[in-house]
């Protein structure tokens, strides 16, 4: 009993993430359209070590911040002081975004672009900034590589 209602629920899991005729992978885009990277991803972050565990964007206090690509909100709300949304999308890949002063919610479907809350307080001692991760399981990824996950193109002549 126990074995076939597990192998309903992982078919039905699959099945949801992963649907027929749609790219595994979302489109992402920035969550401040045209923002300039103030300080970026440094890979040599640790859990409990130095390093940049995403990218900062150049923000103003009350810039609307948008949902990068879509998704499901799975938190919306203060973390140690500073509000935080974080984004759960199709690909597995959750993205984060803070400081924020959130106006979704939990539970909440989100689309690329949709507005997610208003950047509000203070990131690495400075108030100009959102803070932008990306992680896959515990893993931290470079955000901006969602968005150019292939890098540039070089096209080689065919001889
Ligand atoms: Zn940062």
């Amino acid at each position: 009993m126990c074995a076939v209602t597990l192998g309903v629920k992982v078919g039905v899991l699959v099945g949801g993430m992963v649907p027929a005729g749609a790219s595994a992978s979302p489109r992402y885009a920035l969550p401040l359209p045209g923002a300039q990277v103030a300080a970026g991803f440094d890979p040599t972050a640790t859990p409990y070590g130095p390093g940049h565990r995403g990218v900062d964007l150049r923000a103003a206090q009350g810039d609307q911040v948008l949902a990068a690509a879509d998704g499901t909100v799975t938190f919306a709300g203060p973390v140690a002081g500073r509000g935080v949304v974080v984004v759960l999308h199709r690909d597995g890949i959750r993205t984060t975004y803070e400081p924020i002063d959130p106006s979704t919610s939990a539970g909440a479907v989100v689309r690329r672009g949709e507005v997610i809350g208003l950047v509000a307080g203070e990131h690495a001692g400075r108030d100009d900034v959102l803070h932008w991760g990306a992680r896959r399981g515990e893993a931290y990824l470079d955000p901006l590589r969602l968005i150019r996950p292939l890098g540039v193109i070089r096209l080689s002549p065919r001889r």
